[in-house]
């Protein structure tokens, strides 16, 4: 694989290590650089808790046992002054302890090395309850102390306490080693996980990226395989979907070529063969010659039908389909298609059953509705039964008009009802007769039906026939509306 600044590998690479290197210098920061405070602070704090619980034991049973517990738990030491400054307790963190020998050697702290006057002072400037602080001591290093008062007068005492804060020097030499280790373990573990997850994320990626490359060659048959992870697994199925649809128009476009091909070249041919013959037979027989001459123009006629077809179809695809709405006689124009289509169908054998309701208007593209009514009812008769009967209904449901045409036919198939709206979509092996469809006609009249906003839809029983149907909404009669208005 070919080493990209921008690929997964390298940025997780990238992320991780910049996620351990933060984590690292936060702990360098706390462990070496504030270790100091920490520790100062650490030892306050449990110097004064220390101080408290000796403070609330004073004057019971307990007030002995508990300063020796705290002093050997935190290292302290303790001591207790009498309000004269008498050391009358001391313990020094190794849980021993003593009663004062001779009181008067420790008078004044003297001799504890506690200067019991300055402890006094601070006392009082810090309101004589308490007070916390650290001082260095010769040749000690630096301690924390605590210089309290104990119970009321008469039975007033003084709590003195100090623990030394550690020259920490050696303590940040071990850890300074530790988290050496600590950074070069870190980070090499970060590679190996960034570059073990990368190949994890990365791999169905790659695999996905290589069938999408052979589909862009117009390769149809790849899949793409699932990953190891929910998104790449929705992404294989879409692309498979996608592939599935392509593979699909890419058939129906070849099958269209094939159609349109053939209904182009069977108007032509006959063009071409009734051109010859009035040039060479019919040419001075005036009968003929219109024979021949009509059959030409009408020739002509369904060449130019399938062009506008065609071109109907691109404009609904880029959605550029017009619709120019006026107030019109649906019931006349359906009567008029219908007729116009039943005596050359009767010569055929066809029965055309037609129900009309009179004078129903509505508000559409008049031009377009024809087409949609011609189309579904060509249709019915293209793809009806040996019976060859068809039924035209135009019903008034009130506020709709509704259109009807049935057939007896073969039906189609459940599954296919969704798709044979689809441009170039054919029911395969369902044509009876010769029908060369283009699979173009119901998808122009759900273009034109949807840019209307009407409802339409297909019942069909496999065996049984189809009935194809839409709805518009009703307009008013103009013609009665007209004389009222200028009453209103
Ligand atoms: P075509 O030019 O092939 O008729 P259409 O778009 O009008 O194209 O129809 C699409 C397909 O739907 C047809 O090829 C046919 O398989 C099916 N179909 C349409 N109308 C009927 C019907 N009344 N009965 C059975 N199948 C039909």
């Amino acid at each position: 694989m070919k080493f990209k600044q921008n690929n997964l590998n390298f940025k997780l690479l990238k992320y991780f290590s910049l996620f351990t290197a933060i984590i690292l210098i936060g702990l360098w920061l706390i462990q070496i650089v504030f270790i100091s405070s920490f520790f100062e602070q650490m030892k306050s704090d449990e110097i004064e808790k220390a101080a408290k619980e000796i403070t609330e034991s004073y004057g019971t049973a307990n007030f002995e046992l508990n300063i020796e517990k705290l002093s050997f738990k935190n290292a302290l030491l303790v001591m207790v002054f009498s309000d004269s400054g008498i050391l009358v307790y001391s313990s020094d963190g190794h849980g021993r302890s003593q009663m004062s020998p001779p009181k008067d050697q420790f008078l004044y702290g003297r001799e504890t090395g506690v200067d019991l006057v300055d402890l006094m002072e601070r006392l009082s400037q810090n309101g004589g309850k308490q007070v916390a602080f650290t001082q260095e001591q010769n040749g000690m290093g630096k301690s924390a102390i605590l210089f309290s008062k104990m119970g009321t007068s008469p039975n007033e005492a003084y709590l003195y306490m100090r623990s030394p804060i550690q020259p920490v020097d050696s303590t940040v030499e071990v850890l300074k080693r530790q988290l050496v280790y600590v950074t070069i373990l870190s980070l090499a573990l970060g590679i190996i996980v960034s570059i073990f997850i990368s190949r994890r994320l990365s791999a169905p990626i790659t695999k996905l990226t290589e069938s999408a490359k052979e589909l862009a060659k117009g390769n149809y048959d790849v899949t793409f395989e699932n990953g190891d992870y929910y998104e790449i697994d929705e992404l294989a199925a879409a692309l498979n979907y996608a592939t599935n649809e392509l593979s699909n128009v890419n058939e129906l476009r070849r099958d269209l070529i094939a159609n349109i091909s053939h209904d182009l070249r069977t108007p032509l041919t006959m063009v071409k063969a009734y051109g010859e013959m009035i040039r060479d037979i019919s040419g001075d027989n005036p009968q003929k010659r219109n024979a021949h001459l009509k059959i030409i123009i009408d020739e002509a006629d369904r060449l130019a039908a399938l062009v506008n077809d065609l071109l109907d179809l691109s404009k609904i695809e880029t959605g550029n389909l017009e619709i120019g709405k006026e107030v019109f006689n649906i019931s006349k124009t359906a009567d008029a298609i219908i007729s116009r289509m039943t005596p050359l169908r009767n010569d055929e054998g066809y029965i055309i059953n037609t129900e009309i309701a009179e004078n129903l208007y509505v508000n559409a593209d008049k031009l377009k509705i024809e087409q949609v009514i011609y189309n579904l009812a060509a249709n019915a008769v293209n793809y009806t039964g040996d019976d060859k009967k068809v039924s035209i209904r135009l019903i008034d449901k009130g506020n709709a008009v509704r259109f009807e045409a049935q057939d007896t036919g073969v039906g189609i198939p459940k599954k296919e009802l969704a798709n044979i709206w689809d441009r170039y979509y054919k029911v395969k092996e369902t044509h009876k007769r010769a029908v060369a469809g283009t699979g173009i006609g119901l998808s122009i009249v759900k273009g034109i039906l949807n840019a209307h906003h009407a409802n339409f839809g297909v019942k069909s029983k496999p065996g049984k026939g189809s009935m194809f149907w839409f709805e518009l909404d009703k307009a008013p009669n103009p013609a009665l509306a007209l004389p009222k208005s200028p009453e209103a």
